[in-house]
Order: structure tokens, then C-alpha cells, then sequence
């Protein structure tokens, strides 16, 4: 009996055959550079049991099939001896980068399923991908692996050459960047000139790009709807609107002189729009395990289903990330509303028939 066996015997419920199931059908997962990931698996938490390796993919997916665990990671980084222990012993080759997006779960919000959680966590994905690694960071569509997590979140993996030997400490770096929480004024406007008379404030002009030419879009923004501003200004800017929009856009920000804790206002809405809040320490951790694409996730059942932009824009996980056909009854201690695969059900206490894969999601979240 291996360690795994052990956990089983105690926690293993019915769904845990139909995750065997699916691993044992002709489903292909299939994990890049697999000799030199370590990998994790979970019975009773994400992650049990490290340190395991395997040199095949059907070494892999006979695992899942024989032993079938209910979470499955892998390492971010590739490691000569991806089973050594300690760590240091693996030694690390390269690393992916990887983002972590997830929202956490909220009193009031459907505690099977909150669709409005997933979908804010998925603009927050799209704008990470569209406006920070594509267009600050130059990266291309083909370098990204974008994966709904299984649960509440996504990943999104890059496996660009390029970011495989970052530091952890460059790692970080970035993760700053995208959530903007070390920006400040001094960062974005700076003045020039002797003396105080001959003071300018220089900032972000339209030639800008990234959180500058945010920055200046909120600023805009600000001029057409001002408020904390001292009555003199407000009646200047409101005589001088055109001109002040004009030297603003051309890196001219002399109207907020004086003002400067205007421009605080504007750097915090700015912050609060523009930035992706992401899990830092999966980010800058190049020995963290990240779940396997194409597996299953132990608290819903779900696919943590690998996504092109295309599919993210409408993704529905009660619709898209199940794997589990056909209906079956449930008992249910109290009566649950959910929107499920486009239909929106009320399902009443006592005996319900429910989609196969919605009656896994329940009793993977303990609900039935
Ligand atoms: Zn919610």
C-alpha cells in the first residue's frame, strides 16, 4: 500500500472513481519538459506528498489513474534531479513565470459557485495579459499558457526564454510593476527649474506608454470632473479647460502646482483601475508547484482547462471546465440557486436530479 493508498482509504468519496475514470479514458495531458518538473499531489489538502517525479507522460497518467489524487502540481521550474531532496540539491535549470489570479471566497456570494467572483478575477486575467505581458512587456500570445485554476481563479504561465532565468528578485520586480503599488507622485511627475518661480511640474505626455499613459488618462479624466481642487483652480480650469488638456498632453502638468495631494487622488484611481492584483509569492517563488493543466481540482471537480484569449473573453466553468456527462440525484440539506452550464436552477431540500458534474462540484465542497 503506498502513503497515498493510506489518505484514501479514509477521505476517498464516490467522485474520486469518476476522476479515476476520466484519467484512465484516452484523455492526453500533457506537461512540458515533464522529466525535469518535480511534482505534488493532494488527497486531504493541495499538496500531501513532493519530491515525486516521473520520466513519461504515460508514467504520469498512469499515476493518475492507479493512485488518482484530488490535487496535482508540478514545479514551476525544471530541475536536473526534480526528486531530490532538499531543494537545493534539485538544482534549478530554468523557471516559468507564473501568475496566480484568484478572489477569495465572501460571505453572501454562492458558496457552491460565485460566477460573479470567477468573472471579475477573468477581466483582471484579461487586462494582466492584454496590457502588461503583451503590451509592456512585449511578450507574444504564443509565449502564455493561460489555465483556469479548477476553482475560483486562473494562471497564467509564461514560457517564454527570455523570463526561464529572472531571479526571484527580478520576479518581484515585475509583480510590482503590474500591481503598481510602488508607484508614487515623485515616480510620474517631477520638477524642474531654480527657484521656486521658475518651477515647472513635467509628466506624462501622449508619447507615453504603460502606467504613464495611465496615469495621464486618469489626469484627463480628472480635468473633465474635478473635485478636492481649491475654488480658484476650479474656476480657472473651467475658463481654461482646452488649454490645460493641451499642455497636460504634451508633458506640461504646471496646473496641479500646488496641488500635489490632487495628484495623490489621481495616482490611487489610477493604481485602483489600471493594476492586477496577483498572488506575489507564487510569482517570485521559483520553487512553488503550480496545478498541472489538465487536471482536476479536488474542491469542485472541475478542469483546470487550459484557455486561448478567444475562449477567455466568455469563459463559464460550469459550462466549459466540466468533464462529467449525464444527470444523477442528490440529497440536498438545504435548498441551493445556481446558474450551472446556462441554466439558472432552484434546486429545493431533499432528492434532486443535477447534472452529473454539478453533483461532484457539491459533494467536493462538502455540500451534500
Ligand atoms: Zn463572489
Amino acid at each position: 500500500m503506498t502513503e497515498i493508498d493510506d489518505l484514501n482509504n479514509v477521505n476517498r468519496l464516490n467522485y474520486l472513481q469518476l476522476f479515476k475514470k476520466f484519467y484512465a479514458s484516452n484523455v492526453q495531458i500533457n506537461v512540458d519538459s515533464i522529466g525535469q518538473r518535480e511534482f505534488g499531489v493532494g488527497i486531504d489538502k493541495k499538496i500531501n506528498f513532493r519530491h515525486k517525479s516521473f520520466s513519461t507522460q504515460r508514467e504520469f497518467q498512469q499515476f493518475l489513474s492507479n493512485e488518482t489524487p484530488r490535487f496535482v502540481s508540478h514545479s514551476v521550474g525544471r530541475f536536473e534531479f526534480p526528486w531530490v531532496q532538499p531543494m537545493e540539491k534539485k538544482t534549478l535549470l530554468s523557471a516559468d513565470l507564473i501568475f496566480d489570479l484568484d478572489s477569495k471566497p465572501e460571505e453572501g456570494h454562492n458558496q457552491a459557485f460565485c460566477h460573479n467572483c470567477v468573472d471579475k478575477t477573468r477581466g483582471d486575467t484579461i487586462k494582466l495579459v492584454e496590457d502588461f505581458l503583451l503590451r509592456d512587456f512585449g511578450l507574444s500570445q504564443s509565449d502564455l499558457l493561460i489555465v483556469f485554476s479548477g476553482s475560483k481563479g486562473f494562471h497564467v504561465h509564461v514560457r517564454a526564454a527570455s523570463v526561464q532565468q529572472l531571479s526571484s528578485a527580478s520576479r518581484r520586480l515585475l509583480v510590482d510593476y503590474i500591481t503598481g503599488h510602488e508607484l508614487t507622485v515623485d515616480n510620474l511627475v517631477t520638477k524642474r527649474g531654480i527657484g521656486n518661480r521658475a518651477t515647472t511640474l513635467h509628466g506624462p505626455s501622449e508619447s507615453t506608454t504603460g502606467w504613464r499613459a495611465e496615469f495621464l488618462n486618469c489626469a484627463l479624466a480628472y480635468l473633465n470632473n474635478p473635485f478636492e481642487l481649491q475654488k480658484k483652480k476650479e474656476n480657472y480650469l473651467k475658463a481654461h479647460l482646452a488649454d490645460v488638456v493641451h499642455l497636460l498632453k504634451n508633458g506640461n502638468w504646471d496646473f496641479f502646482h500646488g496641488s500635489e495631494e490632487v495628484l495623490q487622488l489621481i495616482l490611487e484611481k489610477t493604481i485602483q483601475t489600471h493594476g492586477v492584483q496577483v498572488d506575489s509569492p507564487v510569482t517570485f517563488d521559483v520553487h512553488r508547484l503550480i496545478r498541472v493543466p489538465g487536471t482536476l481540482h479536488g474542491d469542485t471537480g472541475f478542469l483546470a482547462k487550459p484557455l486561448s484569449m478567444a475562449s477567455l473573453s466568455n469563459f463559464d466553468a460550469t459550462r466549459d471546465a466540466t468533464v462529467f456527462k449525464g444527470k444523477t440525484k442528490i440529497t440536498l440539506p438545504s435548498s441551493l440557486a445556481l446558474k450551472f452550464d446556462n441554466e439558472s436552477l432552484e434546486l429545493l431540500i431533499g432528492e434532486n436530479e443535477v447534472p452529473l458534474s454539478l453533483a461532484v462540484l457539491l459533494t467536493c465542497r462538502g455540500m451534500v
